[in-house]
């Protein structure tokens, strides 16, 4: 493994950087771990996304004719470190340009491409992932919206749940059963999902962190086009892999957690806690796993360089930084000792809460995209070859 950058690797750090001072402004910058202000920031996001869309930088990796920049692995981790160093924000359209977008460039039609693909990127068309239901989580094949083919087109119905950014949505990225008889696997379809007809409505649910990020999705007699199935009408299963690849390869990187030790650092400075041995020995602990975790990555993108595709080893990846995410968020509320308990917002909490935001939000980490537990069997199945669990 060659961990030095290239002359030309060097060069484009450089870009990127450059490109970040003269368009990220300075009050748009997440400081330490972000999340706080997501829900508050719509605009903010939707008008970064285009920024980021007309620098060319949300495809990084595509190739040069399809409007990409070729841009290697190196490249793209790259790209991702100055971002977190900069506190970039997240972008509104994050689910449709970071997994519906590649699925559509690799299984979509010709059609699908030449319609969504670049209204995704633009962030003129803001996808929500409609997966889960109430009865299908981690058992995701036992979902039963259902889709009946009729007229010449498809009909849903039935419930979603826990769909992020569904109350701003455009459309839903949608499995729904198109053949009960098929054994579970097999008789799912993927839709693309006009949020704004008649039989859809959404309802947000408030977390504990007081926004309402996700919502249910209620489906009456939806009406979807044949043109707007990814794929045949039983592959869902497949194109619902597909995305999860995407995903887990793709959700954290070090440079966010290294910012985010080094605030931490800050904060127990700041309170005077600085010298204390139990919280001196946490925060080398978080410096420690966020180093742990820099060096696992290098291995991912070692492999990403050698043109293999993140494999069942993702799995460790995204159990590690959920779990770590946790401890450190756990460590900076206990530092504030009795703020620690102020709702983020009270005007005496310490940063405005948002650490205390950050602790919420942490639990969250270790059940979207996969839980914990389904990660450890993951693990333990196809990582270790142990027998599969009861
Ligand atoms: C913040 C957030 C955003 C989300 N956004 C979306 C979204 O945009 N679109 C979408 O479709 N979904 C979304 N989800 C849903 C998410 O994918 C599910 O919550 C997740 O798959 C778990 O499913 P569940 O909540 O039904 O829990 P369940 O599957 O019911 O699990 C309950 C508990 O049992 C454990 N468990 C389940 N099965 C096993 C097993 N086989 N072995 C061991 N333990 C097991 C789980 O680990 C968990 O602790 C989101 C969730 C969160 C928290």
């Amino acid at each position: 493994m060659d961990l030095s950058y290239t002359a030309e690797e060097e060069a484009f750090r450089r870009e990127v950087q450059e490109w970040l001072a003269a368009n990220l402004p300075e009050e748009w910058r997440y400081r330490g771990v972000g999340g706080y202000r997501e829900e508050r920031d719509q605009d903010i996001q939707r008008e970064w996304q285009r920024r980021l869309h007309r620098g060319g930088w949300l495809q990084l990796g595509w190739p040069r004719e399809r409007g990409g920049r070729g841009a290697t692995p190196v490249m793209q981790a790259i790209y991702a470190e100055e971002m977190a160093k900069a506190g970039a924000p997240p972008i509104l359209g994050r689910l449709g340009v970071t997994l519906l977008a590649p699925l559509l460039s690799v299984y979509g039609s010709e059609w699908q491409q030449r319609t969504y693909l670049d209204r995704i990127l633009s962030g003129d068309l803001i996808f929500c992932q409609g997966f889960s239901e109430p009865n299908a989580g981690s058992d995701l094949a036992g979902l039963q919206s259902r889709a009946e083919r009729r007229d010449g087109h498809w009909v849903l119905s039935g419930q979603k749940t826990w769909s992020s950014g569904a109350h701003y949505a455009d459309r839903s990225f949608l499995l729904a059963r198109t053949d009960p008889s098929a054994p579970p696997h097999r008789g799912i379809g993927m839709f693309l999902v006009d949020m704004h007809q008649p039989g859809v409505e959404v309802r947000p649910i408030v977390q504990m962190t007081g926004s309402g990020e996700f919502c249910e999705i209620f489906l009456s007699e939806a009406r979807v086009e044949d043109r707007d199935l990814v794929g045949g009408p039983t592959d869902g299963w497949r194109m619902a892999m597909a995305t999860f690849g995407f995903e887990r390869g793709g959700l954290a990187n070090a440079a966010r957690f290294e910012r985010a030790v080094s605030a931490l650092a800050d904060l127990a400075r700041d309170r005077g806690v600085g010298a204390d041995p139990l919280v001196r020995q946490r925060v080398a602990q978080a410096r420690i796993e966020s180093h742990v975790f820099r060096v696992n990555d290098l291995r991912s993108l070692t492999r990403a360089q050698q043109g293999q595709v993140p494999g069942p080893e993702a799995s460790l990846t995204k159990l590690f930084w959920s779990e770590m995410d946790k401890r450190l968020q756990e460590t900076a509320v206990a530092i504030q000792g009795m703020y620690g308990a102020l709702a983020p917002g009270s005007p005496w909490a310490v940063e405005e809460g948002r650490w205390q935001y950050g602790w919420y939000w942490a639990q969250a980490e270790t059940i979207y995209a996969g839980s914990s537990e389904i990660q450890r069997n993951i693990i333990a199945e196809r990582v270790l070859g142990l027998p599969r669990g009861r």
